[in-house]
C-alpha cells in the first residue's frame, strides 16, 4: 500500500452511503416526490407514481422532467419533499463507520439531491464529521450527473481544494450505472456500488458500501 498518495473519495448519497437493504429511506423521499407532483400536476397518487417513474427513466430525475414539461422551480420542490416529519433516515452503522474511517484522503458527497437530505442522513448514520464537503444539485445549478457539466463543476471544486491528486486517484462511487462512463472518461476510478449489477464503465463493483473493504487493497 502507498500511503503518501493523496485520495479523493467521491460519495453518491442515495442507495451509495446508504445500502440497498435500506431501501426504506429513499422509498419514504420518493412517496413525498409523488405527493408533490400530485399537488403540482392535479393528479390522483396513482398517476403521479407513474409520472414520477416515467420523468425518472426519461430525464434522469423527476426534478428534471417537472422542470422541462412544467417550469418547476427546484427550491420550490426540495422545500416540500425535504420536510423531516415525512422522511426516515438510514440507522447508525458501526461497521459503516468504521469503513468510511479507515479511507485515507478527503471525502466528499457528489449527489443529485440537496445537500439538507445527505446532510440529515449523515448525521443519522453519525458520519457527518467523517466528510469534508457535500457537493450537491445547486452547486451543479441544478444540471446533475451524468450531464458532463456536473462532472466538471466537480473537476473545478476540486481543484479550489488545492491537492495535488491525479485523476486515478479519485475514486467515485454510484450504484447508478448511467453515472459512471463520464467520471471513466475522466480518468477516476469508478466503483458500482450495487447488488447483481455489471457495467463496463466500472473498474469495481462491489454489492454495498460494506464490501469496500475488499477491494481497497487494489485501489491503494
Ligand atoms: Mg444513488
Amino acid at each position: 500500500m502507498n500511503t503518501s498518495k493523496e485520495f479523493i473519495w467521491l460519495f453518491d448519497y442515495d442507495l451509495t452511503l446508504y445500502t440497498s437493504e435500506e431501501r426504506y429511506v429513499l422509498d419514504s423521499l420518493d412517496k413525498r416526490i409523488t405527493e408533490y407532483v400530485q399537488k403540482t400536476l392535479n393528479e390522483n397518487f396513482e398517476n403521479a407514481s407513474r409520472i414520477r417513474k416515467e420523468y425518472l427513466a426519461e430525464y434522469g430525475t423527476t426534478l428534471a422532467g417537472l422542470r422541462i414539461c412544467h417550469g418547476v422551480l427546484p427550491d420550490d420542490f426540495f422545500d416540500f419533499i425535504h420536510v423531516p416529519e415525512y422522511l426516515i433516515y438510514p440507522p447508525f452503522s458501526k461497521e459503516r463507520k468504521a469503513i468510511l474511517e479507515s479511507l485515507p484522503g478527503k471525502k466528499i458527497v457528489f449527489t443529485n439531491g440537496r445537500a439538507d437530505w445527505c446532510e440529515a442522513g449523515l448525521l443519522s448514520m453519525k458520519i457527518d464529521s467523517l466528510f469534508d464537503a457535500v457537493f450537491d444539485l445547486k452547486a451543479m445549478d441544478w444540471e446533475g450527473k451524468p450531464a458532463s457539466s456536473a462532472y466538471e463543476k466537480m473537476e473545478s471544486f476540486l481543484k479550489n481544494l488545492n491537492m495535488n491528486v491525479c485523476s486515478k486517484n479519485i475514486v467515485f462511487l454510484d450504484d447508478a450505472c448511467r453515472n459512471l462512463q463520464e467520471a471513466k472518461a475522466k480518468g477516476w476510478t469508478t466503483v458500482l456500488v450495487a447488488p447483481n449489477l455489471k457495467d463496463e464503465f466500472a473498474d469495481y463493483s462491489i454489492s454495498s458500501i460494506l464490501d469496500l473493504p475488499q477491494i481497497l487493497p487494489s485501489i491503494l
